[in-house]
């Protein structure tokens, strides 16, 4: 004896998303043209993904074309048609486009459509009719191998919960500028404009800076500087700079000391040649 449990929930869930999965089928062809055809799919409770043969990632207009067609579908609330018919007729009728969902080994067939929108041989779980799917909301498309673009999509209350995380998402964004929604893109691009310009600012600041060290270094009696407010890159800069007017030169930091060649310094746990000068990390 089996005992068998059906996870009605589960169930309900997987039966929305299956007719989801040919109405957006036959939307993706609606609107990006006769070359799609299904290539894969597959189905979580929380979600589908079907794959189409189509070269590109699909823009955020194809997208929403995709999207609009296939929630007017469920809006006319449209008869899902379960015909069985035998193999020869079938294919007579609907041609190969039936093997969309894959092929299938049966002598009859049971033909799916979607009031003659969308038909496929096909033996999984349907909506009576489409209006039961609720809200579809295509959530993420990506180009997954050459020719072959996924979209997964998600439906009725979980299509609600992706538009309000999107929603969380611009009013956090928001919150971060203190701005309304509508200036949100040009205080980002304003901020981000800003930024650029005060890199290049402190950039040449520091130019400035090391320059005026040099003009200080080389007008100085002295051989022995203090340099521990800068990065061993920036003294080194320095040091090659100035080293042919004072072969003597040394430039100490507390990480770090350079010195010529044949310059000792006791207690450094290394020393890098540098061809003409040395670094002793300290
Ligand atoms: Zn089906």
């Amino acid at each position: 004896m089996v005992n068998i449990k059906i996870d009605l929930e589960n169930r309900e869930k997987l039966r929305r998303l299956h007719t989801t999965t040919h109405v957006v089928n036959h939307c993706a062809r609606q609107v990006l043209g006769n070359h799609v055809w299904q290539n894969g799919s597959n189905l979580k409770p929380e979600f589908g993904t079907l794959d189409i043969t189509h070269y590109n990632n699909l823009t955020m207009e194809e997208i929403f074309e995709i999207e609009k067609l296939a929630n007017k579908t469920v809006f006319e609330n449209k008869k899902v048609k379960i015909d069985e018919l035998s193999r020869d007729k079938a294919e007579e009728k609907y041609g190969f486009t039936l093997y969309q969902g894959g092929a299938i080994p049966m002598k009859t067939l049971r033909v799916i459509s979607v009031e003659d929108s969308d038909i496929e041989a096909c033996g999984g779980i349907h909506m009576e009719s489409t209006g039961g799917i609720g809200l579809i909301k295509i959530v993420e498309t990506s180009k997954i191998q050459d020719g072959v673009v996924r979209l997964k999509y998600v439906v009725n209350e979980f299509a609600l919960d992706a538009i309000y995380a999107n929603e969380v998402l611009l009013k956090e964004s928001c919150d971060v500028f203190s701005v309304d929604k509508s200036s949100i893109v040009r205080t980002s691009e304003k901020f981000f404009n800003d930024w650029k310009k005060q890199n290049k600012e402190i950039e040449n600041l520091k130019k400035e800076l090391g320059e005026l060290r040099i003009a200080s270094i080389e007008t100085s009696k002295d051989d022995e500087f203090d340099v521990a407010d800068m990065d061993m890159g920036s003294a080194m800069q320095i040091y090659t700079k100035v080293m042919s007017n004072k072969p003597k030169l040394v430039l100490k930091a507390n990480k770090f000391v350079i010195g010529p060649v044949g310059y000792l310094v006791e207690g450094a746990k290394k020393e890098l040649n540098k061809g003409k000068f040395s670094v002793f990390i300290i």
